[in-house]
């Protein structure tokens, strides 16, 4: 029987039967595994040889516990990957691919719109050990302009983090395949429910479970999802670096994975009518959603995408700061915060005009981040409503 999504993510992991019939996956706490014989500690060891480091038996908590493949075998199920890794933050799964696949000397090819400490670990860690960094343009038609003799990665966050744009991965997946390029894309706005980037082509998915596959902002975790041929050097980087996740961690990204959907459903219904609604708003200038005509991009969302979810842009007309700041102070509803993907609305002021080398942003309004939780969308939109009135 092949299963829909919706049944993976609520069975997927889970063994009741080889923890007491309990329907939880259990956290196992742990670092020691002991051994019960010498000839099963040499059988353990094998997990640190050989290109793929295999799997069984566990053999230190570092390397993988049984919390953790619960984990990696339900999102592994749901991205369509051949394995998926969980490591200790988004980005730590942004820079498990990253490194995987680079060594100074190499160039690779990063978006203009990626998400901040992604750029900034390209500067501060890849650039340091001799990695050519380039950004381009989210929406360019024709990356293989920009491919070198040393190309060896182009990386794809679409949406784009703050404004939005949605690449042509279809696109950038074939001109990589015909230059022997490998392809990583951040799938952490989509989740796999509205996009499967290596169904695509796409070589290495990353996320932040912190966000939607978490859902309750009370975890950070990342994970990685890696194609047959690439798994190898995927799984290497992430043991060699030791970006191992917490248990705790594990675990509620598993529980958050039983209501994903669920949550994806209404996030999307109400960050949509919020959109719409803001589009004919007299306060506000962009409205940058996905499922928008107007955003950037928008026509590889409809090619790529089953859905959008609850987190998109907007650019306000008042572009200046204490009008901005009376908006957010006075909110009663949404709150000011990094982040987004929990069940709780959010804003965050974010200008990108600073963020961005390849294409500068000229918009001179305010620009703010909303993420969409699962409050009444009345009770958000008279939120907003009061709080264009404070910019006046
Ligand atoms: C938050 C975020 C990350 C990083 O995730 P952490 O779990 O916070 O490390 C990566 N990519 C995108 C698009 C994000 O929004």
């Amino acid at each position: 029987m092949t299963k829909k999504t919706d049944t993976i993510l609520t069975h997927a992991g889970s063994n009741p039967h080889e923890y007491h019939g309990a329907v939880s996956v259990p956290v196992h706490r742990m670092s020691t595994v002991v051994f019960k014989s010498y000839a099963e500690f040499e059988e353990a060891e094998k997990t640190y040889e050989g290109a793929e480091m295999p799997d069984a038996p566990f053999a230190y908590g570092r390397v993988g516990t049984p919390t953790s493949a619960a984990f990696e075998d339900a999102i592994a199920a749901i991205e369509g990957a051949y394995k998926s890794l969980s490591t200790c933050s988004g980005l730590a799964a942004i820079l498990t691919a990253l490194t995987a696949f680079t060594a100074a000397g190499d160039h690779i090819l990063m978006p203009d719109n990626c998400y901040g400490p992604n750029r900034r670990a390209c500067e501060e860690v890849l650039r340091k050990y001799g990695v050519d960094v380039e950004y381009y343009p989210p929406l360019t038609k024709d990356i293989t302009k920009l491919f070198k003799a040393n190309t060896k990665l182009v990386f794809i966050e679409a949406p784009g983090s703050i404004t939005f744009e949605i690449s042509d991965i279809g696109a950038i997946v074939s001109a990589a395949k015909k230059a022997g390029i490998k392809v990583a894309m951040d799938n952490s706005w989509a989740t796999p429910l509205f996009l499967k980037p290596l169904e695509l082509g796409v070589d290495v998915s990353v996320m932040s479970a912190t966000k939607y596959i978490s859902g309750h902002s009370d975890a950070v975790l990342g994970v990685v999802s890696a194609t047959p041929e690439s798994w190898p050097a995927v799984k290497r980087a992430a043991i060699v670096l030791g970006l191992c996740a917490g248990s705790e961690e594990l675990y509620l990204a598993t529980r958050g994975l039983r209501t994903l959907h669920v949550r994806m459903e209404r996030h999307q219904k109400s960050a949509f009518d919020i959109a719409q609604w803001l589009e004919k708003h007299p306060a506000v200038k962009r409205v940058l959603h996905p499922a928008l005509p107007s955003c950037p991009g928008h026509d590889n969302w409809k090619k790529y995408y089953k859905g959008s979810s609850g987190t998109f842009g907007i650019v306000l007309k008042e572009s200046r700061r204490e009008k901005a700041a009376a908006m957010l102070d006075g909110m009663r509803v949404f709150r000011t915060g990094l982040s987004w993907g929990g069940f709780e609305s959010l804003l965050f002021p974010k200008q990108p005009h600073t963020c961005r080398t390849a294409e500068p942003w000229n918009e001179d309004g305010f620009s703010l981040r909303l993420h969409i939780g699962l409050e009444d969308v009345g009770d958000l939109k008279d939120d907003l409503e009061a709080g264009f009135g404070r910019l006046k």
